[in-house]
């Protein structure tokens, strides 16, 4: 299987994500939308502070809308909502864990405008693409922690599957993911952004008609980067990305060169069609 065959998608089960800049959706289910609740990252059930995710300084302040999914024949299927001002954010973590996270976001929001300044001044990467480049002086450590600090606050179910890696955003610790999942980065170039908190893709082949599926955990198509928390095995999902797992062994607050190395994906706008195609 190649990443070309998304354009096979059938199905999308349990989607929940926001999207920016693009047509509104409303979210099914409560999680994000009340003040009080549990933290996604310490657990502490009490008042939840505005989370945007990702950063808000990264460009996550446009008109943005939440989606989520409605039965029909048996199948989930997409399902439109409102479209607000503001960005793509929830009542997602508490103000004290909302704080520690967002000492990190400032690395990815480094990242985010060294990253689009540089690809403005060159020439528009093509999909499948293979691209090298060099971050001096960077903190890849805290660069991690921002976007599990995410992706952990948009998918709840990740602080009871892997509490460590949840205290470990926190404290600054050193943590090993768990040896299913791989935190995946690639570039994206392309106006569609979403941020995905958890979502089963069902591709059927167009030959055989046999059917696969690939359980995402957590998804930014945030351009320039696109971020995947996903099971390291379906590596023909995106075949290019950079592991960058590893970082999470390294303090937040160490500075070093990083060398990236990794492919440019185009495939997310498929989702997008299939979600237009949807409503
Ligand atoms: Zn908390």
């Amino acid at each position: 299987m190649t990443t070309r065959r998304l354009k096979d998608i059938v199905d999308v089960a349990g989607a929940r994500y926001r999207q920016s800049m693009q047509e509104g959706f409303r979210p099914l289910g409560t999680y994000g939308i009340s003040r009080t609740g549990t933290c996604a990252l310490c657990g502490i059930y009490g008042p939840l502070s505005k989370t945007h995710v990702p950063p808000e300084k990264a460009g996550n302040h446009q008109p943005a809308a939440t989606m989520g999914t409605r039965a029909e024949e048996g199948l989930a299927r997409v399902q439109p909502g409102t479209f607000r001002d503001g960005g793509t954010w929830m009542w997602l973590l508490c103000e004290p864990c909302n704080r520690k996270v967002g000492k990190h976001d400032e690395e990815f929001i480094r990242w985010w405008y060294g990253m689009v300044r540089s690809w403005s001044e060159t020439n528009e990467p093509k999909p499948g693409e293979l691209r090298a480049g060099r971050l001096p002086n960077s903190q890849p450590g805290a660069f991690v922690r921002s976007v599990l600090g995410g992706m952990f606050a948009f998918n709840p179910h990740l602080r009871t599957r892997c509490p460590d890696v949840a205290a470990a955003v926190l404290s600054g610790d050193p943590v090993a993911l768990p040896s299913d999942l791989q935190l995946k980065m690639s570039l994206y170039w392309h106006s569609n952004r979403y941020v995905l908190g958890q979502m089963t893709i069902v591709v059927t082949e167009r030959d055989t008609w046999s059917s696969t599926s690939l359980s995402v955990e957590g998804e930014w198509a945030w351009p320039p980067f696109h971020l995947a928390l996903v099971d390291p095995n379906r590596t023909d999902f995106w075949p290019d990305a950079m592991d960058i797992s590893a970082w999470m062994l390294e303090a937040p607050d160490t500075v070093r060169d990083v060398e990236m190395r990794f492919g440019v994906l185009g495939v997310n706008d498929l989702y997008m069609s299939r979600f237009r195609n949807d409503k």
